[in-house]
């Protein structure tokens, strides 16, 4: 899943884009429209780790807090030899707008270290979590900036990166990172929320298109924790999934895979693109497959210029962040796609961090059918939103969504006024 070298400085000037045309349809206030094209802090940080051979490597970190109006501010943190400022910063405007879509009380951040975690050990991760967590330390903390996991990094780093702020601060402090492990304060439903949230939205999505849910053909890019997760579920429901892939390739099968049996051997081997269930395919030819529904549940900009013309899919729910480019998009909406955008479709993650953060400032923790429940309302309550605002402004979801989520964080810089 490669993107070009200047695909992370065109994401940012894709949301640069997105935003622009936002401001002009709701006739957003010129400064504060000014003020919202650039995150109010960036950081970026060196994290000088020892190496197991005994080497020092330095990498680069970053923390982008893009909007602190409503409150402090949420995202994650992504390990990846793609990270960069420029990538960043864009993760952290899409924060801000899927938090106030939501109706959470954060603005939006990101962060990442520039390197690749597949190639190190777990004494490695961990001195270059705990480094990196203290570079960042000045920013972070359960009332400043809370992150979260995103791109390879999962419980286990949150648990180093509490730990190590709880160290230095000298106060046990769960509230400070969400998705962590149960024992430290995480959620019960978390590790599954961004999948679980997927998958209410396909739901809702099938029914709004009059599509029989059941036996629908869905095709899967990204077995992580957004898309194994969300293939699950729509399997269990008797949903077809045709073809799931990860960063090594993908397996096709027109008569469904068999989701149970992919997660076990994934665990095995760490990959499914060894599996015997069906025909090899790649992460483009995934894409392209004839099916009902696409989840993109990888990287960025998979779905470009060059190919959205060939996606055959009727229904995209956006599991990755920033999937399909604003050409794409275009191409899409012409052929009459429906494309549910990110910030609508994989944001059951951060709903439920937010419900973990609560637990954790309340020290008072609620049963998975709770967090559940809770969540499959709060999707679905944000699909209806949105796709009213599309029928009445004739837009389609992505703008609708983003004009709900500009709004809201436009609003409340209004009323909070300019300092000093
Ligand atoms: N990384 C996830 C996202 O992009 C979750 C963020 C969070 O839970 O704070 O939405």
């Amino acid at each position: 899943m490669e993107m070009t070298g200047g695909a992370h400085h065109d994401m940012l000037e894709g949301a640069l884009m997105q935003l622009d045309a936002v401001a002009e349809r709701i006739k957003l206030d010129p400064g504060i429209h000014k003020r919202l094209r650039q995150p109010q802090r960036a950081l970026i940080v060196s994290v000088p780790t020892l190496m197991d051979d005994g080497r020092l490597d330095v990498f680069t970190g970053y923390r982008v807090q893009h909007d602190l109006t409503m409150g402090p501010t949420k995202g994650g943190i992504r390990y990846h030899p793609n990270v960069s400022l420029e990538e960043v910063t864009a993760l952290a405007m899409l924060m801000t707008w899927k938090c106030a879509l939501m109706g959470l009380p954060y603005g939006g951040a990101k962060g990442g270290v520039c390197c690749d975690s597949t190639q190190m050990s777990r004494a490695e991760l961990e001195r270059m979590t705990r480094r990196y967590t203290s570079e960042i330390i000045g920013v972070i903390g359960p009332d400043r900036d809370i992150p979260a996991p995103d791109l390879y990094t999962n419980e286990q780093v949150m648990a180093w990166m509490m730990d190590t702020y709880s160290m230095q601060t000298g106060v046990t402090s769960p509230g400070v990172v969400t998705g962590k492990p149960l024992l430290l304060g995480g959620s019960l439903g978390r590790r599954e929320a961004t999948g679980r949230g997927v998958y209410y939205i396909v739901k809702a999505a099938t029914k709004e298109r009059g599509m029989p849910f059941n036996g629908a053909k869905v095709a899967v890019q990204g077995f992580g924790n957004v898309g194994s997760v969300a293939a699950r579920l729509l399997h269990e429901e008797d949903c077809c999934v045709i073809a799931v892939s990860d960063h090594r390739g993908g397996i096709y099968n027109p008569r469904g895979l068999d989701i149970a049996r992919l997660l076990t051997e994934c665990a095995k081997d760490g990959s499914i693109s060894q599996s015997q269930d069906g025909d090899r395919i790649s992460n483009r030819e995934l894409l392209e497959l004839e099916c009902d529904i696409l989840i993109p549940a990888a990287t960025e900009g998979q779905i470009a210029e060059e190919n959205a013309d060939r996606i055959r899919a009727k229904i995209i729910a956006e599991g990755a962040n920033g999937p399909t480019t604003p050409e794409a998009d275009q191409i899409l909406a012409q052929k009459g796609t429906l494309v549910i955008p990110d910030i609508l479709a994989n944001a059951g993650g951060v709903a439920v961090s937010y419900f973990e953060w609560v637990q954790d400032l309340q020290q008072y923790f609620w049963h998975e059918h709770e967090i559940n429940a809770r969540l499959s309302e709060i999707m679905t309550a944000a699909f209806q939103r949105v796709l009213s605002l599309a029928r009445v402004e004739r837009v389609d979801l992505r703008t609708a969504a983003l004009m709900l989520g500009v709004s809201r964080v436009a609003e409340a810089k209004k009323l909070r006024g300019l300092y000093p």
